[in-house]
C-alpha cells in the first residue's frame, strides 16, 4: 500500500497570498502535484515551486469546465500512481466548492486524505469591505448561501427563513440572480431599505465593492458594471462599511456608485 499516494484537498482562500495558510503554503511545497481551479489567484500558483507538476481543472473563458466525474477520476489515479496530490481550491474546500464529492470519491476509493480548510470568500469580503458580519444589536447571526443552483430557476429557498431582519446574508454566485434575491426578500417581509454590498474580486489589488440598497441592488449593479467573482452581503451590518473601510485596493477610484443607508 505504501505505493499509494495521498490527497490534501486544500483551500487556497480568496486570492490574497498572504491569507493562505501555513500548512497550504507547506504542502504547496512537498506536493508531487497541484490540481487546481480558476479560482485559485495567480499569484498564489507563482507559489508552487518549478518541480511540482499542475493541473488546471478550471474553466477557461468560454470553455466547459471538467465535468466533475473527471476530476475525481483524475485526483484518484494521481493518488494510485503514489502521487502526493494538492487539490486546491479556492477559498473553503468544503463551502460551495464540490469539495465533499470529491473527499467522498477518495474515501469510497480507499484514498487517504486530509482536509485544510482556507478562508472563505463571505468572511473575507466582508473583512476587506469593513463589514463585520454579526454585530451585536444589528446581526446576531449569519447565513452563506447559493444563489445559483445549476438547472434550478427559480432559487428554491426558504425565503421566510431568511428575511429576519437581524441575520446577515451572503449570497454566493448570486449576481445574475440578484431580481430573484429582491423579490424573494421582500416578499418575505425584508425591508427595501436594508442595505446591501456587493464585493467582487475580494482582496485582491483589483477589489470593487458597491456599496447600495435592497430595492435598488440589481439596477445599480447593472450601472456600475462590477462582475464576478462576487459575494452579496445582505443585512444591518452592511452599514458600518461606511465607517470600517480600511482596504484600499487599486481599483478603488474605479468603483463608481457608493451610497449608504436608507436613502
Ligand atoms: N469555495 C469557495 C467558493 C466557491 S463558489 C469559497 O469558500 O470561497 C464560487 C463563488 O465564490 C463565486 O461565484 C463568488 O460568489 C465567490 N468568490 C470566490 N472568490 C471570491 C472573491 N475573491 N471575491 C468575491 N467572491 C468570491
Amino acid at each position: 500500500m505504501d505505493s499509494v499516494g495521498r490527497v490534501y484537498l486544500v483551500g487556497a482562500g480568496p486570492g490574497d497570498p498572504d491569507l493562505l495558510t501555513v500548512k497550504a503554503l507547506r504542502l504547496l511545497s512537498e506536493a508531487d502535484v497541484v490540481v487546481y481551479d480558476r479560482l485559485v489567484s495567480e499569484e498564489i500558483l507563482a507559489l508552487v515551486p518549478d518541480g511540482v507538476s499542475r493541473i488546471f481543472v478550471g474553466k477557461a473563458a468560454g470553455n466547459h469546465v471538467l465535468p466533475q466525474d473527471e476530476i475525481n477520476h483524475i485526483i484518484v489515479k494521481l493518488a494510485l500512481g503514489g502521487h502526493v496530490v494538492v487539490r486546491l481550491k479556492g477559498g473553503d474546500p468544503f463551502i460551495f466548492g464540490r469539495g465533499g464529492e470529491e473527499a467522498l470519491h477518495l474515501a469510497e476509493h480507499g484514498i487517504e486524505f486530509e482536509v485544510v480548510p482556507g478562508i472563505t470568500a463571505a468572511v473575507a469580503c466582508a473583512a476587506y469591505a469593513g463589514i463585520p458580519v454579526t454585530h451585536r444589536g444589528l446581526a446576531s447571526g449569519v447565513q452563506l448561501v447559493a444563489g445559483h443552483c445549476r438547472g434550478k430557476t427559480p432559487l428554491e429557498l426558504d425565503w421566510r427563513a431568511l428575511a429576519h431582519r437581524e441575520l446577515t446574508l451572503i449570497f454566493y454566485m448570486g449576481l445574475a440572480n440578484l431580481s430573484e434575491i429582491r423579490a424573494g426578500l421582500m416578499g418575505a417581509g425584508r425591508p427595501g431599505a436594508t442595505p446591501v454590498a456587493v464585493v467582487a474580486d475580494g482582496t485582491k489589488p483589483s477589489q470593487r465593492r458597491l456599496i447600495t440598497t435592497l430595492d435598488r441592488a440589481p439596477e445599480d449593479v447593472a450601472a456600475c458594471g462590477i462582475a464576478p467573482p462576487a459575494v452579496v452581503i445582505i443585512g444591518d451590518v452592511v452599514m458600518l462599511s461606511a465607517k470600517l473601510d480600511w482596504f484600499v485596493p487599486n481599483a478603488e477610484i474605479a468603483a463608481p456608485i457608493a451610497r449608504y443607508g436608507h436613502g
